[in-house]
């Protein structure tokens, strides 16, 4: 038979090298990712086993600890779904996870300045984590269905070897050769038996399969040892459903562990959320937040996990996106439902009622449990919302009208009234001037971009606040969605047209002003607009300059430049979208570019000022420029004739 010598991907070889130049000190973890893979190889399995008996295996589930303090070697058996040849290659060789590539690059980088550990952490490293307990490990492995084993064996370095084998049975057995152990480096013997129980009871108690150990003793022992000790069978986790127990009787770190094993995260989690739903439906959840966004979550199709389903104590199946919208999609952790047909399948699942009960029961409760957690612990809220905020304001793109205002209740923003920190929409509406009908906001690609904007000029030296926003969802549920916040609509400060004398007292106070500034600029301001007509619908003066000589203005629901590339980047035809220039009437500029003007109407400067204005207008914005090398050229021949 013969054996196969395979090379490790790139990212598999870097990753392993960090492993085992062990920058992870909590080195026993690796045997709760074993367990946790055996166990979810025994819940395919058993799903699969729903509709096709025949994979099902012969005896009892369970996992099983084989360790030989001898040969320094323990094994971890599963009677699971088992692997195949080429779920051998994929899984064991390379790293399917999207993203992964930027990880590993944060990662080097980290690892010069010590925050290693901690990105191994949120990244899960998974199987992987045994190269850092062993220096050889081999997977003997037979795919439920399937008549051939596999055996995969490596020493961590490069390349790994792989060959036919027997098996009895499907199922995997992942058996160690253990690096001396070294207490000092959190390496302890981990074919001793009291180590394993402890690791075991510690990190996989509620794993739902017995997680049974055997311990090889050597021939001589074998007389003393029967007087001692009768070997047990007893497995050494409860199994104990960690929903179902009282919550003043589980430990935190029991509830991290179980949160550690479903989400497969190696951090806290930040909240859990333990609820019991009543009434026509009945079930248990038991959900968490986790402390740091997966690395993933803007990949879409890997991102959404979903929860765990069970029913009635059983597991139905992992990864059930029926729970919880798109939107929560970072929510983990298990629903135990009363009344799920125990065989529906996942296409049914999402127009099973009871499931459905659940779902709108499980949103409003995380909702509910992030607005007491904004309440009343600030800081952890502000670490969830720098992690998860734009992936919830996500949740305002849905026709969803009774979330919506939950949702709103939990948006934080910038704003213009204090620079230093986030504030609340209601906080924002407690502050707004008596005669304020709108909420202002001004949505950019960054913060720094927007506090700076030529459109906050009059806002900011009326004291009106702007809320500004630069996440890209931003964008859409605010311009092309717009939602009301407490009977308020919401007003773009960077849109339409402004009027910020509107309803204070001397109500037409500012009328006569522009009308004189019509007079006086207007066969300017028209001349100004033929020679932009390319680039720009109007040229008009504005009411929300004070310093700046001009901005770029958009109409009310006009499509953002940002958006617009977006568009076009997916290949739509985006109709005409031209920007609107609003020149400050009391900049100097305007005064300089009249007198032009005036002495001769055809002065070549006035279009090339024209262009400039527009193009600086674009720069401030932190846009872009059409045609940048023109610009350039313009400005420097501009800068030369003032010289
Ligand atoms: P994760 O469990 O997060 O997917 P791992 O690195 O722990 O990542 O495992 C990688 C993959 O290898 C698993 O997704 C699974 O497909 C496969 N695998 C690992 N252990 C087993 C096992 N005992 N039985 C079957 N498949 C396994
Ligand atoms: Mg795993």
């Amino acid at each position: 038979m013969s054996v196969e010598q395979r090379e490790f991907q790139a990212e598999v070889k870097q990753l392993l090298d960090l492993m085992i130049h062990s920058l992870y000190s909590n080195k026993e973890v690796f045997l709760r990712e074993l367990i946790s893979n055996a166990s979810d190889a025994i819940d395919k399995v058993r799903f699969e086993g729903v509709t096709k008996p025949e994979l099902l295996p012969s005896g009892e589930f369970e996992i099983q600890l084989r360790a030989d303090p001898e040969a320094r070697t323990l094994s971890v058996s599963d009677n699971g779904i088992g692997m195949n040849r080429d779920d051998v290659v994929t899984n064991l060789g390379t790293l399917a996870k999207s993203g992964t590539g930027e990880f590993l690059a944060k990662l080097k980088e980290a690892g010069t300045q010590g925050d290693a550990p901690e990105l191994i952490g949120q990244f899960g490293v998974g199987f992987y984590a045994a190269f850092m307990v062993a220096d050889q490990i081999s997977v003997l492995t037979r795919k439920a269905g399937e008549a051939e084993g596999v055996l995969w064996k490596s020493d961590g370095g490069g390349a790994y070897s792989l060959e036919e084998a027997e098996r009895d049975g499907a199922g995997t057995t992942v058996t160690l050769h253990l690096k001396p152990s070294d207490a000092e480096d959190g390496l302890e013997d981990f074919t001793d038996e009291w180590v394993l129980r402890q690791t075991v009871k510690k990190y996989s108690d509620f794993v739902a399969y017995p997680i049974r150990l055997e311990v090889v003793r050597p021939p001589g022992e074998d007389t003393d040892a029967e007087e001692k000790e009768e070997p047990s069978n007893e497995p050494l986790n409860s199994m104990k459903a960690i929903w179902t127990r009282p919550e003043s009787e589980v430990e935190e770190a029991e509830y991290n562990e179980f949160y550690k094993h479903i989400s497969h995260d190696f951090s806290e989690p930040l909240l859990r959320v333990l609820s019991k739903m009543e009434g026509n439906f009945e079930a248990r959840s038991l959900l968490y937040i986790p402390s740091k966004a997966p690395f993933d979550l803007y990949h879409r199709e890997m991102a959404h996990k979903g929860i765990q389903l069970y029913v009635r104590r059983v597991f139905i199946m992992d990864e059930c996106k029926d729970l919880v919208p798109d939107y929560l999609r970072f929510v983990r952790g298990v629903v135990d439902a009363e009344d799920v047909t125990l065989n529906v399948s996942r296409e049914m699942l999402q127009q099973d009622r009871q499931i459905q009960a659940i779902r709108k029961y499980l949103v409003k409760k995380v909702l509910d449990e992030l607005k007491t957690l904004k309440k009343d612990e600030e800081e952890k809220y502000l670490s969830f919302w720098a992690e998860f905020g734009p992936v919830v304001k996500e949740g305002l793109l849905v026709w969803d009208e009774k979330n919506k205002d939950r949702i709103l209740d939990l948006v934080l923003a910038r704003s213009t009234h204090d620079e230093s920190k986030l504030t609340s929409l209601a906080e924002y509406v407690e502050r707004m001037n008596d005669d304020q009908e709108d909420i202002y906001y001004m949505v950019g690609t960054s913060y720094d971009a927007l506090k700076n904007s030529p459109h906050l000029e009059a806002f900011k030296e009326k004291g009106i606040e702007v809320l500004l926003f630069a996440d890209p969802v931003d964008e859409v549920w605010l311009q092309q969605m717009p939602p009301q916040f407490k009977e308020k609509n919401f007003k773009s400060a960077g849109r339409g047209e402004v009027d910020l004398d509107k309803g204070e007292e001397g109500e037409e106070k500012d009328e006569p002003e522009s009308k004189k500034d019509q007079e006086q600029f207007g066969d300017l301001i028209s001349a100004l607009g033929s020679a932009l007509e390319a680039s720009a619908k109007e040229v008009r003066l504005s009411k929300r300059l004070t310093s700046s000589p001009a901005c770029l203005v958009l109409e009310e629901g006009q499509l953002s430049p940002q958006l617009e590339a977006m568009l076009r980047q997916a290949g739509q035809d985006v109709p005409e979208n031209k920007p609107i220039l609003e020149i400050n009437a009391e900049h100097p500029l305007l005064a300089k570019l009249q007198e032009i003007f005036e002495a001769d109407a055809n002065d070549p400067r006035v279009v090339t000022y024209a262009e400039l204005l527009f193009g600086q207008a674009q720069l401030a914005e932190g846009g872009q420029l059409a045609d940048p090398a023109a610009f350039s050229k313009k400005l420097a021949d501009v800068m030369l004739e003032a010289l």
